[in-house]
């Protein structure tokens, strides 16, 4: 199991302005890539902590360099049959689905869509290197966790069980979701009816809170399957991008029940996650997966695979106090 870390600062938005900005990308040497956030400590403005991360993509990075750089190359690796996992980690408001699922133009397009055009691109390619003798079939799932219960987003909203689905613990340590929907894609038009429809799910099913989203983790799953022609031998391996819920201290700014409830689960879930992925960056034999749903379903720690989260950031001093903590957690990101 292999894990990166980076950070992805995002420009400013319409109302922003530039004397609000105090978070910067640096690089150790001059002329070599970012690698390192820097930001004020807040109680003493001269003061400043430096956090380092494996790549830091400053305001300029555009949603191609991005995947360029992060996803692309690990598609190769998901073809010979490891499981990938991508992360957006952050505040609400600095980016996560901006890079995830991005916007409807061309240029703007996250990393889902483009991942997924990647997948079939290579697909279709050993498809004909083979002569019509290795078959890639691409099967999606999409759901989100919210209160720590799953529920599916191929699904109408109305066929919600309030109860969410089961897990299920299957021989070898993997977790399944029982009863998810599992849906053939051919072709990224096929992607993209089915992607619109899900998300339009999620935001059917959040009218009865606000800025619900932005309080549940949404999990894309693209399982690849390989089957070859002359044995008749599978390769099985999955994707999982993965646009979680903000990060932010939601109990300090609303004490309702219902967002303590919320901000629970959410709070544990996160922790879990970067405990998880602290231990797979430091190679222990124990990961603490097993703690919350999430980590569960993507038995984080337990098959060979490559982990990337990028933990979004916005530059500005209203966002301070969350960064900071948000720095603190992203696990590798360490304190010099
Ligand atoms: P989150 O999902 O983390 O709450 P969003 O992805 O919704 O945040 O981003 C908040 C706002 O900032 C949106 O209007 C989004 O379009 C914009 N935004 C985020 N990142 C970028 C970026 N890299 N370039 C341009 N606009 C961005
Ligand atoms: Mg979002």
């Amino acid at each position: 199991m292999s894990v990166r870390v980076v950070a992805r600062i995002r420009p400013l938005l319409d109302g922003e302005h530039d004397k609000d900005i105090i978070v910067h990308a640096d690089s150790t040497e001059a002329g070599k890539p970012n690698t390192i956030v820097k930001i004020p400590s807040p109680k003493n403005g001269a003061e400043e902590f430096s956090f380092a991360f494996n790549s830091v993509y400053d305001q300029s990075t555009s949603q191609e360099a991005l995947y360029t750089a992060e996803v692309q190359p690990l598609l190769k690796s998901l073809f010979q049959g490891l499981d990938v996992t991508l992360f957006a980690y952050g505040v609400t408001g600095t980016g996560k689905t901006h890079t995830m699922r991005g916007g409807l133009k061309l240029a703007d397009r996250g990393v889902i869509p483009r991942l997924l055009s990647g997948v079939f691109r290579r697909g279709k390619k050993i498809a004909k290197d083979t002569d019509g003798g290795t078959s890639v079939v691409v099967a999606l799932s999409y759901y989100e966790i919210y209160n720590d219960k799953v529920f599916d987003l191929l699904e109408p909203p109305e066929q919600r069980t309030p109860m969410g689905l089961p897990l299920r613990a299957e021989a070898g340590g993997r977790t399944v979701v029982c009863g998810l929907t599992e849906r053939r894609c051919d072709d990224l038009r096929d992607f993209e009816t089915l992607y619109i429809e899900a998300n339009s799910n999620r935001v059917t099913a959040a009218t009865r809170l606000n800025a619900h989203s932005s309080r549940s983790h949404a999990v894309l799953r693209v399982k690849v399957t390989q089957t070859r022609g002359d044995d008749g031998s599978v390769r099985e391996s999955t994707v999982s991008a993965i646009d979680l819920a903000g990060s932010e201290d939601n109990r300090r700014t609303d004490n309702g029940k219902e967002r303590l409830v919320e901000s629970a689960a959410i709070n544990k879930s996160l922790f879990v996650l970067s405990q998880c992925i602290d231990a797979i960056a430091r190679g222990d034999r124990r990961v603490p997966y097993r703690e919350s749903k999430m980590t569960r379903i993507l038995s984080l720690g337990q098959n060979k695979g490559i982990t990337v989260m990028i933990l979004n950031l916005a530059p500005l001093r209203s966002y301070h106090l969350d960064t900071l903590s948000s720095l603190n957690v992203s696990s590798r990101a360490k304190r010099i």
